[in-house]
């Protein structure tokens, strides 16, 4: 297949792999954060990280938009179902996320709320056209990637005039977290856990272009490379990290360069701002309130706005007290860390949000076991 095969390639890995290991420096270490959850997977199973010198770990980042959706707003959708009735409609994976009460949105259906897995907004637009006599929600979730589907959605109610449709958005804001993680007193402390670089998302920089790393360069000194989800296209950003690092840079460099420019999808980019205004704060799961770092509705559409509609009211609710998703999410804590792993929590009984999705770190571990764990320096 074309853009897939050629990015599959073990020759070109093998020569990528030994590019790395004659440019890493023996005399130092490496960290790189990948924060995309795609990249994680994609180091998992197939086993970069065996390929990589032992000088030079990789850190899982918190860029699964399953594993950052806090409890609380989960169970905001649960009550939505459950006590109001609606037709409750996301995404697969968020179905399983474990909420309060022992309860997820699957089990809240098991006890007879209405909760449909969709591939898309417009899925839940058209459930609300055929079933004019319901109220249907549509729960969206995830970063810049998923978050101009929604608003194409929310335009298409308004003009259509749909009164049975709202939206209860968790959008959040890749640069954000990034912001944030760099400015956790656990990372800026470089003896703790320090980060030279960022392998940077592919399909959020599709929407969003290379341009809103580029403060991560010159105000913070780390370098980014934008990278595809192949595996060849991760090891060839690690390698290019290695060089940066090597050169005292530190730029936004692109990998990815068949897909990513510098600006980004224009008419994406006017959707989000259309609809969309950004929150003063937002509880990542993990990475607590993080500023200015979510999206919610403008109030053009705030007939469309499931948290005015309903009047809903947020609650934090604290995870699993075994659970080291936090930790793991701020790259502080690998998964086989946690004492849960693999015996209480797994994918079928999955007591966090990081083993929940196909993209958490401890999913990717569980699945493919061939990581080597970094060596962490307790925060
Ligand atoms: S193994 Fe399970 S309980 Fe432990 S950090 Fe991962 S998701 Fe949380």
């Amino acid at each position: 297949m074309k853009y897939v095969a050629e990015f599959r390639d073990a020759a070109l890995a093998r020569r990528i792999a030994d590019n790395i290991a004659h440019d890493a420096d023996p005399s130092r270490d490496y960290r790189f954060m990948e924060f995309c959850g795609g990249h994680t997977h994609a180091i998992a199973r197939y086993g970069v990280a065996d390929l990589l010198p032992a000088n030079l770990r990789m850190i899982h980042g918190p860029g699964c938009p399953v594993c950052v959706l806090p409890i609380g707003r989960v169970d905001m959708a649960i009550r939505l179902a459950l006590a109001r009735g609606v037709m409750l409609c996301t995404y697969g994976d968020v179905m399983r996320v474990p909420a309060s009460d022992g309860l997820s949105l699957l089990r809240a259906k098991a006890r007879g709320a209405d909760v449909r897995m969709v591939y898309s907004p417009l899925d839940a637009l058209q459930l609300a056209r055929a079933h004019p006599q319901r109220e249907v929600v549509f729960f969206a979730i995830g970063f810049e990637t998923t978050t101009p589907p929604t608003a194409l959605a929310l335009r298409q109610a308004d003009q259509e005039g749909l009164e049975n449709f709202s939206v209860l958005c968790s959008h959040v804001l890749t640069p954000a977290a990034i912001t944030h993680i760099l400015e956790a007193p656990e990372v800026a402390d470089s003896s703790s856990v320090p980060i030279d670089g960022f392998v940077g998302p592919a399909h959020v920089s599709i929407v969003i272009g290379s341009r809103p790393y580029e403060g991560f360069a010159t105000s913070y000194r780390k370098p980014v490379v934008i990278a595809g989800f192949e595996p060849l296209d991760v090891m060839q950003a690690i390698l290019m990290l290695v060089r940066q690092v090597n050169d005292g840079r530190a730029e936004v460099e692109n990998e990815f360069t068949r897909a990513v420019g510098r600006e980004g999808n224009a008419f994406a980019i006017a959707a989000m701002a259309d609809v969309f205004e950004v929150r003063a704060s937002f509880e990542w799961r993990g990475l607590g309130q993080v500023p200015a770092s979510a999206l919610r509705i403008r109030e053009r559409y705030a007939a469309f706005d499931a948290e005015r509609r309903y009047d809903l009211a947020y609650r934090a609710v604290a995870d699993h007290p075994q659970c080291e998703c936090g930790a793991i999410l701020r790259g502080t804590r690998t998964p086989t860390q946690c004492k849960l792993f693999g015996n209480v929590c797994t994918p079928e009984t999955p007591m966090g949000s990081c083993m929940v999705s196909s993209e958490g770190a401890c999913a990717a571990h569980y699945a493919y076991g061939r990581f080597r764990d970094i060596p962490v320096v307790a925060a």
